[in-house]
């Protein structure tokens, strides 16, 4: 399917709005029925159509159709937020006993729900490093029952290699669930690979203007439908329309925007590379990266997320640093319109900065929309000035 289509056109029918070119909000909580045996036959399958905005709802059914094409799955669940597209997918595919293999340094609140949430119900979970196919073989348990991959990572962006993993989950009959918030459906599509459940962020580049938090779930229809029965409706954590709305918005600009932060990304790469206080940038599809063959082989785009460490002889000065920015912001999440940068330090007590850590010279930088000479400068300042 042309991605300009799925952008523009599929599951819109705009002779059922006046044939506005923008979809309605359709911002009402709940459908009537004309018949009993109607209201009877929904309340059977609320699946099957329009009950109540906990379920279904005309508006988000736009933004479902459009997401499950670019993520080339059957179908797909739109969430209140990533977050909860995390909970309700592994929720979904574990019960009291099982036990999951995750990537390490998976998403923060998808390790919190492993580490928290989930043994209290009789859950564990083991990570690994993820890149070595061998050591998903090596942690494989019989009780095993989901494999939890997030390739790249939002910070060192290891990656999994994924057809090797969705072969190996299957062998096993074992789930597995990928986080592709790093590169969107436009540029890595996991369910192409043989994996079962990807979701993302749509917080990040669907919204592409910081204004939404929300998150995608795509899968087989059997497997949305069983989400959409149970955890869906029963925590109530669907997106509600008027968030739908500004993700549509988000869609008609998404490849345009990633084209450009592309470009400008690997301008501002360039400039770090030279520049005498970075000690080196990590970015996947830099020939530089260790993983760069695999990334180049299941990728075929990074977009602006990257992390960089500063050549300092004091963690202060990656304080300083970060200080002297004028408009590249300091704060979290990414995909938006601006640049945006978060020092591994903020996580750290001042007093346990050691500046021999490479981790806390660590910065991670996302490059958004700016002119790259804008952004450009600004770090160049910034830099000069530590
Ligand atoms: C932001 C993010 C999430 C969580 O998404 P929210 O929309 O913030 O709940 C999950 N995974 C990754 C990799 C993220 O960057």
């Amino acid at each position: 399917m042309d991605l300009s289509f799925i952008l523009n056109e599929l599951g819109e029918d705009r002779e059922h709005y006046f044939n506005a070119i923008a979809p309605p909000i359709m911002q009402t909580s709940n459908f009537a029925f004309r018949k009993v045996s109607d209201m009877r036959a929904r309340f059977e399958d609320e699946y099957s159509g329009f009950l109540y905005s906990r379920g279904l709802n005309p508006t988000v059914d736009i933004l479902r159709t459009k997401l499950a094409a670019l993520d080339g799955a059957e179908d797909c669940l739109v969430f209140n937020s990533g977050a909860s597209a995390i909970f309700a997918s592994v929720l979904a595919n574990v019960k009291s006993g099982d036990h999951i293999v995750s990537v390490q340094k998976p998403y923060t609140w998808a390790q919190k729900m492993f580490d928290v949430i989930l043994p209290r119900f009789g859950v564990t979970t083991t990570y690994i490093d993820g890149t070595k196919i061998e050591n998903f073989e090596h942690a494989i348990l019989p009780n095993t029952t989901l494999i939890y991959l997030e390739s790249p990572n939002s910070w060192e962006f290891a990656i999994q290699d994924l057809k090797a993993v969705a072969e190996l989950a299957k062998s096993e009959g074992i789930i597995t669930i990928c986080d592709n918030s790093y590169c969107s459906p436009l540029y890595q599509k996991p369910i192409n690979y043989g994996i079962d459940l990807v979701l993302q962020s749509a917080s990040k580049y669907i919204s592409g203007h910081s204004d939404t938090v929300a998150g995608v779930l795509s899968g087989s229809a059997s497997m949305m439908k069983k989400i959409f029965d149970s955890e869906y409706l029963n925590a109530g954590i669907g997106i509600t329309p008027f968030n739908a709305w500004l993700l549509i918005r988000g869609l008609r600009t998404l490849q345009a925007r990633l084209e450009r932060i592309t470009i400008t990304t690997s301008k501002v790469i360039s400039f770090l590379k030279n520049h005498p206080r970075v000690e080196s940038v990590c970015f996947p599809l830099d020939p530089t990266f260790p993983q760069y063959e695999l990334a180049h082989s299941q990728m075929t785009g990074a977009c602006g997320l990257m992390s960089l460490y500063l050549k300092v002889e004091k963690i202060e000065q990656v304080v300083q640093f970060c200080e002297n920015l004028k408009h590249i912001l300091m704060a979290v999440s990414w995909g938006g319109h601006e640049s945006l940068i978060i020092p591994r330090c903020a996580s750290v007590k001042p007093e346990d900065y050691d500046v021999s850590n490479k981790d806390h010279r660590m910065l991670r930088l996302y490059v958004g929309l700016e002119e790259p000479q804008y952004l450009i400068d600004d770090m160049n300042q910034a830099l000069n000035n530590i």
